[in-house]
């Protein structure tokens, strides 16, 4: 028998990426089954995008690039963190990845040795515990409730912390509930880690320009400055401009940490790829124009969705401040239905009523269910009728 190395044995595939299999499956075998499980948008990339990118291909940008990414790329982010965010950044604070997701990656081999604690408010995003566990980390889970909008307290953030805490992560706007933190909240969680100076802040922003609240986006580096220089700022292209596919995303901090992430980044890919680079760098400095029509039918679809969830018995769902998820509890009509656990609720709701959802629990929050409305009103129309008529039945 293969002897597989005990970090494998600690961490499981993406459960999101599990049930978009599962649903491609059921398709596959004539099913007729509603992905509600998408992480992505369901738009194209914008084509003055795609033509940079093939512009750049033709024009042989073909080779290895410098490992952090191209000058032009850096200089990009660093004018789009400037402009969009109010941070000051030198390109040696800068490292392109391919995606946030190996930001995030590049990030805890960096900074967490075993036994090591990194906070982790739920609910998460799937990939924050595993990635902390193959490093032999420790996650420390912080929950929050649909009563205060999925967002921890300070007194709960001061409750989780100890001298073994090496990062906490924040995501706002969330996936998986599509809250946001306001400015003061972030600065009142700030004001807590200013007296844990050996931490360092992971904030994943990636959601940061599909956010419709009133007020504008801020992360903890805007909102308490006196921790800005211990915050890991990560962001990409795939949600704002539907480059989910092209794989880059990026990280701003403090020049000692993202030199040793890109020495880990040298190790594993090198590189994000050169074309990708190419189409992110016209993504960042292009019309930003093409963002607001993809929010504006989110919050389109956000607005029908939780309408219609709001009518089911059993289902209470929280208005979002951004993001193209939100997150109902379900926890009354499972109890009605006869069901204790989420995963099977969500696998009965796939094979009966043909819609493809997220059990709450791979986010750490049991009794709750991720719909994603990146996808077309008719099928969300659909979606919701199936299950309306499977809870109410
Ligand atoms: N962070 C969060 C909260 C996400 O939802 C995702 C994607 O689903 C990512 C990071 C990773 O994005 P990417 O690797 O495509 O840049």
């Amino acid at each position: 028998e293969l002897q597989l190395a005990e970090r494998v044995q600690r961490i499981k595939p993406s459960p999101t990426l599990a049930v978009t299999a599962r649903a491609a499956e059921l398709r596959a075998a004539g099913h007729d089954v509603i992905g509600l499980g998408a992480g992505e948008p369901d738009f194209d990339t914008p084509s003055h995008i795609v033509e940079a990118a093939v512009t750049a291909a033709r024009a042989g940008q073909t080779r290895y690039t410098a490992v952090d990414g191209t000058a032009e790329l850096k200089q990009a982010i660093i004018d789009k963190l400037q402009r969009d965010n109010g941070l000051a950044y030198e390109p040696s604070q800068i490292l392109v990845s391919s995606g946030a997701k190996q930001s995030l990656f590049n990030a805890m081999a960096a900074l967490l040795n075993e036994g090591d604690e990194i906070v982790i408010p739920a609910p998460y995003w799937v990939s924050y515990p595993d990635m902390a566990l193959v490093f032999g980390a420790r996650p420390v889970y912080v929950s929050a409730g649909a009563e205060s909008r999925f967002k921890i307290t300070p007194e709960q953030l001061e409750a989780a912390l100890s001298e073994r805490t090496r990062m906490v992560v924040l995501n706002s706007p969330s996936n998986p509930t599509g809250s946001a933190y306001t400015r003061d909240e972030l600065a009142a969680l700030g004001a807590v880690l200013e007296r844990y100076p050996q931490v360092v802040v992971a904030s994943d922003d990636i959601y940061e320009h599909i956010l419709w609240r009133e007020e504008p986006f801020s992360n903890i580096a805007n909102a308490a400055p006196a921790i800005a220089e211990r915050t890991l700022v990560v962001n990409g292209v795939s949600k704002a401009y539907a480059m989910t596919g092209w794989r880059i995303g990026y990280a701003a901090g403090p020049a000692e940490l993202i030199a040793a992430m890109k020495k880990v980044q040298s190790q594993s890919t090198s590189n994000p790829a050169s074309i990708s680079q190419a189409a992110a760098l016209a993504a960042l400095n292009g019309d930003q124009g093409c963002i607001a029509p993809m929010r504006e039918q989110f919050k389109q679809r956000h607005d029908f969705v939780v309408e219609r969830l709001n009518a089911m018995p059993g289902v209470q769902c929280e208005p979002c401040d951004g993001t193209f998820y939100c997150f109902p509890s379900v926890a009354q009509a499972m109890e009605r239905l006869g069901f204790s656990d989420d995963v099977a609720f969500a696998e009965q709701l796939i094979s009966d009523a043909g819609v493809a959802l997220v059990p709450g629990s791979a986010f750490g929050a049991p009794g709750y269910v991720r719909i994603s409305y990146a996808t077309s009103m008719e099928n969300l129309e659909r979606a919701m009728d199936r299950l309306a008529g499977r809870l109410v039945g």
